[in-house]
């Protein structure tokens, strides 16, 4: 119990030292710092204090609906594209004499007139040898006054090759199997249609039943 109540005298003693600290530490410097204090207290009360803006509450975002889900539509399933058909020169060497016009008339000196030309002639010596510009199958194989012998070889993806002005019949039949540059004619002057010209072969391809550009299909053959 003696332990106890000389604590407490201890204690209260301590307390007592402590708040005259505190009272004596009201020092001069802590009187210039209430000062100040108030002095800043006035200037803030001088300042208008800006009303707080009122913050805009951020709208609820809206969850965006979901779309309505398209179903895709069915793609049709593509047809196996035909290898398209690389095609060669049908007289390699042959100087060619003809182009190709199907949009302009072009003068005819047999006829003495102005026409279409759907094919391309090449010119060179009789029998010159005449090679098929693709694989393919004989499909025709006859003469006629006009155009002379005359074959035709069809070579898949809607694509046909016509060879006129052969100078015979005798090297293909029709339903024969031909490889690209297996020959199937020689250069000739059996038509009488383009006659002002030598032997020479007037040659077209067809696509879709239309005759078109040779040369189109030469330069994408000579690119690939
Ligand atoms: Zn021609």
């Amino acid at each position: 119990m003696k332990k106890i109540k000389s604590t407490l005298v201890l204690l209260s003693l301590a307390g007592v030292i402590t708040a005259l600290t505190v009272v004596t530490g009201n020092t001069l410097s802590t009187r210039n710092e209430k000062k100040m204090a108030l002095q800043t207290n006035q200037a803030i009360l001088q300042k208008p204090t800006p009303s707080p803006t009122p913050t805009k509450k951020p709208l609820p975002q809206k969850t965006p609906l979901p779309s309505p889900s398209v179903s895709p539509t069915p793609q049709m399933t593509p047809s196996p594209t035909p290898t398209p058909v690389t095609v060669m020169l049908p007289a390699v060497g042959s100087e060619v004499v003809g182009e190709y016009s199907a949009d302009s008339f072009v003068f005819q000196a047999t006829y003495g007139d102005y026409r279409i030309h759907s094919g391309i002639d090449f010119a060179d010596d009789k029998n010159t040898p005449v090679c098929a510009v693709a694989d393919g199958i004989i499909t025709q194989n006859f003469y006629d006054f006009e155009h002379g012998y005359t074959v035709e070889i069809e070579h898949g993806d809607n694509l046909k090759s016509i060879y006129k002005n052969l100078s015979s019949d005798k090297m293909v039949q029709v339903g024969q199997v031909v490889k690209q540059g297996e020959v199937i004619g020689g250069m000739g002057d059996s038509g009488i249609s383009e006659s002002h010209l030598s032997h020479h072969l007037h040659f077209e391809l067809h696509k879709d039943g239309e005759a078109v550009n040779p040369r189109e299909y030469f330069e994408a053959s000579i690119t690939q």
